[in-house]
């Protein structure tokens, strides 16, 4: 099996977020690149460079206002006096209206959630090139691949349609899942990062052809605050195709593994034709974050639950941040997978 992965999604290189208030080192650095590659070389993945997709499938699911903002911004910037070097918005609408700053820091302001997804010089290639290992590895498995995995580095999850957030830019899991539709009538995304994937369930939240599950820390105490409770089940036609499963803070396998049974029972029931796995791998005991507490075998646990659905699978690569067993956790998880589903 497959792993996609590209150079210049390493060139993406924030400096800070704040944390509380409190500028802190940002924890989505490009080392982690390293420990994945080398967690899905010891789980026996060849390692392929995508092919270069261009913008067609980001903009599927992306607004071409977005896409463009993203892809001038950081210039843009650089020509305000007394800039910082980074983008950061520091003004968000509280609600949005139908007006549409021409400013700079105006449109960061609306297209950026938080402070934790600066734009630098190239942030915007290293999250084009992102989308394309999500769309090559989703073309694997269009081709007749039992499965694949996308290194989306930046991750995606917590990007909507128009706004970036919590570390993501383009919604690769959103990219992959759009891109299966070309050949599939109905794909499910399940989510089993540490934080809800309020991104995606935005993305999709009043359609049905794609059901979005996610299994994550409770949200009422814990990122992303605003989204991801349990009665938030979609809307219009979309009602009844998003389920979210927040946990207790500091659950451990045996929990996640229960939430997972009422996760992959839903996926079950919508019958889709491939699903997408949004593969954070912060759930883990030691990760920084320190919301759950899943162990390096437990990955693999999760991982059999998922591939015992057997369907054509593209696991696409989300949180998970620098501590020792970063590795290991995705080699437990591919492992896993690959055993039940070949
Ligand atoms: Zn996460």
């Amino acid at each position: 099996m497959k792993t996609f992965f590209a150079d210049e999604q390493k060139r993406h290189d924030p400096s800070f977020f704040l944390s509380s208030g409190a500028p802190q080192p940002n924890p989505e650095q490009p080392e982690r690149v390293e420990r994945l590659l080398s967690g899905a070389r010891a789980a026996g993945l060849e390692i392929v460079r995508p092919k270069d997709h261009g913008l067609g499938p980001v903009s599927a699911v992306h607004t071409p206002e977005y896409i463009d903002f993203l892809g001038r911004i950081h210039e843009r910037w650089q020509r305000i006096e007394g800039a910082s070097k980074e983008v950061i918005p520091n003004i968000h609408p509280i609600a949005r209206t139908g007006s549409y700053p021409a400013s700079a820091v105006g449109q960061a302001g609306y297209h950026m959630a938080d402070t934790s997804c600066p734009i630098s010089e190239h942030t915007f290639e290293s999250a084009c090139w992102s989308a394309s290992t999500a769309v090559s590895a989703a073309e694997a498995v269009m081709a007749g691949d039992a499965w694949s995995y996308a290194l989306c580095r930046p991750p995606g999850h917590h990007a909507f349609r128009d706004v970036a957030g919590g570390f993501c830019f383009f919604n690769n899991s959103g990219i992959a899942a759009e891109h299966l539709l070309k050949d599939a009538k109905r794909v499910a995304i399940l989510d089993v990062d540490l934080h809800h994937g309020n991104g995606t369930q935005g993305m999709f939240y009043e359609r049905r052809d794609v059901l979005t599950v996610s299994i994550h820390a409770d949200p009422v105490r814990f990122y992303p605050f605003f989204w991801g409770h349990a009665d938030e089940r979609g809307e219009g036609f979309g009602l009844g195709y998003n389920l979210n499963l927040p946990l207790a803070r500091k659950s451990g396998d045996d929990i996640f593994l229960y939430a997972l049974a009422v996760a992959i029972r839903r996926v079950e029931a919508f019958s889709p034709d491939a699903l997408v796995v949004a593969l954070g791998l912060d759930a883990f005991e030691q990760d920084p974050f320190g919301g759950l507490s899943v162990s390096t075998p437990g990955f693999a646990r999760i991982a059999e639950a998922i591939g015992a659905l057997r369907l054509p699978t593209v696991i696409v690569q989300e949180g998970g941040y620098l501590c020792d067993e970063l590795g290991d956790n995705l080699t437990s998880f591919l492992t896993g997978f690959g055993a039940l589903s070949g």
